[in-house]
């Protein structure tokens, strides 16, 4: 058995990890040709998807030019629009009434912080006037600001003035994806509820058992079932590492908002604001914003959740409905285990606040996509250098969303318990700890698999406040003529910027029209 090729991966379920993989793998392996790896995807037809998971990283771009779907046929499809960063609101406590109370995380900077890292003399300006870290250094938050595009027409597809990524219906996604894998790239669907997985000797999974379609069986299996991990979770029983203790959040409650009107504006960024128990998003497609209030149940009850997040949408939230979602926040001990591998929320979650999930399902596709072995010989080998990566892809994510919990000063006991030593990884707080005296630099994100580069880290540390004494080393700032020249050429292409793009709302409708 060890020798047998494997020429049929079974994925189970069809959700965004479900599809994305199935489409990934089955466009990497040629599948549509005789003789290739084949790709078969079995789907529940009575189980619903997580529904949720709208916004995405740039990455998207990249995905969805290799498997072939055109930036023009997804954003009709499924009503996308684009999005250039999160903006984070109420995030730590100002004065009363302070309109400004708020950062970004963009997705871009002018100029590269590993080349000239012009954070440090951001840093010792003490100037009252100076601008925020994030409108130093880059266009994007103003160009958010004023409801613009990161490109115009004139731009080809997946290519922007901006770096940008998209804000897309989850349901509409999946509904594109099986229909352009199993029309296009010859994924094969079985729709069919899995009753059996059936292990062999060795303990590796033989087949599968459906309610409607029979017995199935491939030489690999992708469980992308979310949060029920049939196949790795209740199968083979690799244990779910909760990190509750870290992550406070583990409930999400969801309204979806129509527009106005046709022309009402569309947000460019991910809104996330900070409430008592928790943060609301707000994600703006074409045609609707996606709401959520993303909380603890531990601090609040569920009735005062919908009404924060009905609050949070105004009067216009009286006649819509409202729906729960439990998150099982944490990951499997292994991803891969023997051969099968977890994609998605099987595998593991840890809260929406960086949309850092999708991202992750684009990983781990193309990871599997370039290494699953040709027979089991090897498999272990391949195994142990991916839940290798992908544990450390997930610990840093969770170190990253927890700073933003860490570094606010709010003071509802839910934001108290977020600042309690006990819940913090020493990670983190070793991290912390060095960047109160020094600049963050590439040395700290030196590892492939970094997820959060060195410029996320820092939009986030200075937008939140984060106090840096640089002083000690203060002379090795002494490139400050190179460093005005900088801050003023940004504020030039931004001024340069602002003329040029058109808003978010005109360029999606010239989209829909034209393409
Ligand atoms: P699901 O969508 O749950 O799909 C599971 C599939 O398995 C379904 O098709 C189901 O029918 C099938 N299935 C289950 N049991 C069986 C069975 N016995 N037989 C056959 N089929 C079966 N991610 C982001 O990147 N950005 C975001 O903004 C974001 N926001 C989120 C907000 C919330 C509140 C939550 C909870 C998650 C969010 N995520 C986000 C995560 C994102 O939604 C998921 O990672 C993504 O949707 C993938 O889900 P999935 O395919 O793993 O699971």
């Amino acid at each position: 058995m060890s020798d047998q090729i494997i020429n049929h991966v079974v994925i189970v379920g069809g959700g965004t990890a479900g599809w994305l993989t199935a489409a990934n793998l089955a466009k990497q392996f040629n599948s549509k040709l005789p003789n290739s790896i084949q790709v078969t995807l079995v789907e529940s037809p009575d189980i619903p998807t997580i529904g949720v998971g709208e916004g995405t990283w740039p990455t998207m771009r990249k995905t969805l030019a290799k498997i072939g779907i055109s930036e023009t046929t997804f954003m009709r499809k499924c009503n996308a629009s684009l999005k250039q960063a999160t903006k984070f609101v109420n995030w730590k406590e100002t004065p009363k009434n302070d309109v400004n109370n708020h950062y970004y995380h963009l997705f871009t900077s002018i100029f590269d912080p590993s080349e000239f890292n012009l954070a440090p003399y951001w840093n010792l300006n003490n100037s009252s006037e100076k601008l925020s870290y994030a409108d130093s250094v880059s266009v994007q938050g103003q160009v958010c600001e004023l409801g613009l595009a990161p490109k115009t027409m004139l731009n080809k597809e997946f290519e922007g003035v901006q770096n940008y990524a998209y804000h897309l219906d989850a349901g509409l996604f999946t509904d594109l994806l099986r229909e352009h894998a199993t029309e296009n790239l010859g994924v094969n669907l079985i729709s069919a509820n899995v009753t059996d997985v059936d292990l062999d000797a060795d303990g590796y999974i033989d087949t599968i058992s459906t309610d409607t379609a029979g017995v199935v069986q491939g030489g690999f299996y992708v469980d992308c079932t979310g949060f029920k991990s049939l196949l790795l979770g209740e199968a083979l029983k690799v244990p779910f590492k909760s990190i509750k203790d870290t992550l406070l959040t583990d409930h999400a409650i969801t309204i979806q908002v129509p527009y106005e009107d046709e022309n009402s504006p569309v947000s460019s960024c991910t809104i996330s604001t900070a409430q008592e128990a928790g943060w609301t998003w707000d994600i703006a497609l074409a045609n609707r914003r996606g709401t959520g209030y993303v909380y603890s149940s531990e601090h609040t009850t569920h009735e005062r959740a919908e009404q924060v997040l009905r609050d949070y949408i105004g009067p216009q939230a009286a006649n819509l409905d409202a729906k729960l979602i439990k998150m099982n926040v944490g990951y499997r001990e292994k991803f891969w285990h023997k051969n099968c591998l977890a994609i998605g929320l099987s595998a593991a979650f840890v809260e929406p606040l960086e949309a850092s999930a999708i991202f992750l399902i684009e990983a781990a596709s193309n990871m599997l996509s370039e290494l699953l072995p040709q027979n089991r010989k090897s498999m272990h080998i391949v195994e142990k250098k991916f839940n290798s990566s992908f544990t450390y892809r997930w610990q840093k994510t969770i170190d990253f969303i927890k700073m933003h919990y860490f570094l606010s000063n709010r003071n509802e006991q839910f934001w108290l318990d977020n600042k309690n030593l006990a819940t913090v990884p020493d990670s983190l707080l070793e991290s912390l700890e060095r960047w109160r005296y020094q600049p963050l630099t590439n040395y700290d994100f030196d590892n492939v698999y970094e997820p959060f580069p060195l410029e996320s880290y820092q939009y986030v540390l200075y937008g939140m406040g984060f106090e840096q004494d640089l002083s000690f080393n203060h002379n090795a700032y002494a490139n400050n003529d190179t460093a005005i020249m900088h801050f003023n050429k940004v504020q030039e292409i931004a001024k340069h910027l602002k003329a040029q793009l058109p808003l978010n709302r005109e360029l999606l409708k010239k989209i829909q029209q034209y393409g």
